[in-house]
């Protein structure tokens, strides 16, 4: 019995995996023509100055709207676009899309917009940068690129040149999910970069978890006296928002805010933000 009970057990384990199997297959169809099928969408989450709330900017977050699936997160496709080869062209959709809608926003807000490692291994990512913001007229200071440490690794040569031509036209470079990767203190002086993105597993979990804490107050510190600006991710209650401002986070980004929301949503939010401030 025991050795049925095994049998069968492998046997739903090789059903399991056939069926991943499949359902890569497939989506790795789909998604090689759901650029021209025009599935992406791009969401908006909305950045605020930590000290006054005011709206600062927001980040570009893709999103699949898959006939048969429904919304798919980018945690799902975004690995895959990576692997077939197809981040080049989607990250290009999604910065003219994001270059498209900023330029629409009151004019002291910018736009930050992720990078694949892969992008930024293309020599022509600085040429394709400026000429969107040539076509979409988006002044380069509204723009943000987020990078992560794995774009920096075993990359340095090609990387420094790419995030120097980036910087030479104005564009601030971010680095996402600090605290994660190698977080090695030489990137962060070895690489022009203007920002921090401090990841949302640390917030989490303050200010409850001393260590936690501590991390959020180190890497703030030290990103400030470098002369960086330091961004909190997934704010998500009054507690975390009051210990990042005085730990020294100058932008704050979470669901207490907002959740990502689609592009003629966040034109209303900074638009109504913007008259109200007006009529006041
Ligand atoms: P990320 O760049 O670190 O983006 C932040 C993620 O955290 C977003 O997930 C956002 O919805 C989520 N988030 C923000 N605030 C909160 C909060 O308070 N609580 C919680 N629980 N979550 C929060 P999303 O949109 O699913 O994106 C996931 C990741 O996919 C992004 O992480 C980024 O690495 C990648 N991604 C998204 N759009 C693009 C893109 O256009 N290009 C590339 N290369 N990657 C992208
Ligand atoms: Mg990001
Ligand atoms: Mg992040
Ligand atoms: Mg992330």
């Amino acid at each position: 019995a025991a050795k049925d009970a095994g049998r069968s057990t492998y046997k739903l384990f090789e059903t399991a995996m056939a069926d991943e199997v499949q359902l890569r297959r497939s989506l790795e169809i789909d998604l090689r023509r759901a650029l021209n099928r025009e599935e992406f969408e791009v969401y908006y989450q909305p950045q605020v100055d930590a000290k006054s709330g005011d709206y600062s900017g927001a980040e570009a977050l893709i999103r699949w709207r898959h006939p048969q699936r429904g919304m798919l997160s980018p945690v799902v496709f975004i690995p895959l676009a990576e692997e077939l080869g197809l981040i080049g062209p989607i990250g290009n959709w999604v910065l003219r899309q994001a270059c498209r809608d900023a330029v629409t926003w009151p004019s002291h807000l910018s736009v930050a917009v992720n990078l694949s490692p892969a992008q930024m291994m293309d020599r022509r990512l600085p040429k394709s940068v400026k000429s969107i913001l040539n076509e979409t007229g988006l002044d380069p200071a509204r723009l943000e690129l987020e990078i992560t440490e794995t774009s920096l690794i075993g990359n340095d040569v090609q990387a420094l040149a790419v995030l120097n031509e980036l910087r030479a036209m104005g564009i601030a470079i971010s680095l996402d999910d600090f605290g994660t990767g190698y977080s090695s203190l030489s990137y962060l002086h070895r690489f022009p970069i203007n920002r921090i993105k401090i990841d949302r597993s640390f917030i989490d979990r303050i200010p409850t978890d001393v260590d936690s804490a501590a991390i959020v107050q180190a890497i703030a510190k030290l990103g400030g006296s470098l002369g960086m600006k330091i961004t909190a991710e997934g704010i998500e209650n009054e507690e975390q928002w009051s210990f990042s401002k005085t730990e020294g986070c100058d932008h704050l980004q979470g669901y207490l805010f907002s959740k990502p929301i689609p592009g003629s949503e966040i034109g209303a939010l900074f638009d109504t933000k913007d008259s109200a401030e007006r009529a006041a």
